[in-house]
């Protein structure tokens, strides 16, 4: 794909963690407004594996064989085969935990992952250095910038803001109006079972509103917006 940034001075792109059932809803959503995410999954999880309660929603991974088709047109990254914190594993842990997650996902949707992110937000320079040796070329935190500022260290890619942030509406009102001289990204992430759990599914509906249909913003998954032309 062509570099975004030929034809465009801003983009917008979503980031999703864990694969919940969940993310049919989201997935509609983004649908219905042509917008384009990254969904980061644990392909050693689903189904019962792990199901809990959040703010009195049912959290439950679905079952990737055979739902795995619902992320056409968005990217798939590696979450951890079972999101486990990975800066306490044993290096051949670490390994395993990023590199079966990254071929089963390749094998279930037909490309490699190039992209990640930290379960429980967790890193530091040995975790980093795992995932740059299996091929991904960036990984999301969990820390908010509020920025829309372009980033250099990719396998600490940070967010500029999670879709609860109390600042997320002055913060897409303040990207709509920049007319930037160099490419500026929002970048919103989060997990589809907390609009259950706060039952703010009509927030995000009307954040998505905003941002659509600018024909001079570019709507990519994770991995176009932040490799560019690379991919
Ligand atoms: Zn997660």
């Amino acid at each position: 794909m062509t570099d975004w940034t030929q034809h465009y001075k801003r983009a917008v792109t979503f980031s999703y963690d864990d694969g919940n059932e969940q993310d049919l809803r989201l997935l509609e959503i983004l649908r219905q407004y042509g917008l384009r995410c990254t969904f980061n999954l644990n392909s050693g999880l689903g189904g019962d594996a792990g199901t809990w309660e959040y703010e009195g929603a049912l959290v439950r991974r679905m079952v990737l064989s055979e739902r795995i088709g619902c992320y056409a047109g968005h990217e798939i990254a590696v979450h951890g085969a079972k999101h486990l914190n990975m800066t306490e594993l044993s290096d051949a842990a670490l390994h395993e935990e990023i590199v079966s997650d990254r071929d089963t996902l390749a094998s279930l949707c037909g490309t490699v992952p190039v992209g990640a992110a930290y379960p429980y937000g967790a890193y530091d320079a040995r975790v980093m250095e795992a995932m740059r040796a299996a091929g991904i070329r960036y990984v999301r935190t969990v820390n908010s910038t509020h920025s829309f500022a372009p980033q250099e260290a990719l396998l600490a890619f940070h967010p500029t803001c999670h879709h609860d942030d109390p600042a997320l509406e002055t913060l897409v009102e303040d990207f709509l109006r920049l007319e930037p001289e160099t490419p500026q990204v929002l970048y919103i992430w989060g997990h589809s079972y907390e609009f259950d759990g706060h039952r703010n599914w009509d927030r995000f509906e009307r954040i998505c509103e905003r941002l659509a249909g600018h024909p001079d913003i570019f709507y990519g998954t994770n991995a176009q917006v932040l490799l560019r032309g690379e991919m």
